[in-house]
């Protein structure tokens, strides 16, 4: 499904940004675009330090850019405060970013039920367990995280991130410890869905699966 007729869900128009300053200053974005439509499965590959953990962490709203605007759902993201960026993110967006997305005392499980805020979709009760099951970690639910490998933390985290079924996933590296038949397997899982994806990854076959290819290099995309 290309979709390139439906809805823009993530417009970043010219972002750019860089870290440290005077010689050590280091340009990592150099006046992004980058157009997520609904529905739309996006890869985006680069070289390790190219820049993708950053974008994703703009676009989730995580930091803010030297220039450019990012909108999601087109809400303009610039004109926020944090705490407003905070309940974008609660409302539209889910983030699996490439460590620490779970809360260290509640179980797998519970993770996920925190994440679904069960007061506010009530007649959902059966689906973080839905969620873990799909992914193939149900059977880890009592564990906590401290007990879980690091695969299967992975695909907890990502039933974190869609249990509040948002209308855009951000994933940085989300399979990269994952045996390849399973990573397939949560590909199809995170492909397979409704939502936009931004999927970032250093898997060249695992991005063509989706509908377009970005590559970073040197601070800009390209198509590939
Ligand atoms: P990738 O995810 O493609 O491997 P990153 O976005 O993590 O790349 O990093 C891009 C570059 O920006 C790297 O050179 C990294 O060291 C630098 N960088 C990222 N975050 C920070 C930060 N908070 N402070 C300073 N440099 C950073
Ligand atoms: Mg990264």
């Amino acid at each position: 499904m290309s979709g390139a007729h439906r809805p823009r869900m993530l417009v970043a128009e010219g972002v750019s940004k860089a870290f440290g300053t005077g010689t050590s200053r280091t340009v990592v974005l150099e006046s992004v675009d980058l157009v997520v439509h609904d529905e739309e499965k996006v890869s985006l590959v680069g070289p390790s330090g190219s820049g993708k953990s950053t974008l994703l962490s703009l676009v989730a709203g995580l930091g803010r850019p030297d220039a450019g605007r990012i909108s999601i759902g087109g809400v303009a993201t610039d004109g926020l405060d944090d705490a407003g960026r905070a309940a974008l993110r609660a409302e539209r967006v889910g983030v699996v970013l490439q460590s620490d997305n779970l809360i260290p005392f509640l179980t797998a499980l519970e993770n996920v039920e925190l994440a679904m805020g069960f007061t506010r979709r009530p007649g959902r009760r059966g689906r973080p367990r839905e969620l873990l099951a799909a992914l193939g970690v149900d059977h880890r639910r009592d564990h906590l995280p401290r007990r879980l490998s690091g695969g299967e933390a992975q695909r907890v985290s990502i039933a974190v991130a869609l249990a509040n079924a948002p209308a855009l996933l951000l994933a940085d590296e989300v399979v990269g410890q994952l045996d390849s038949a399973t990573a397939e397997h949560v590909v199809d899982v995170i492909f397979g869905s409704e939502l936009a994806v931004l999927f970032v990854t250093h898997d060249e076959s695992l991005a063509a699966r989706g509908d377009r290819r970005l590559r970073l290099v040197d601070g800009s995309l390209v198509e590939w």
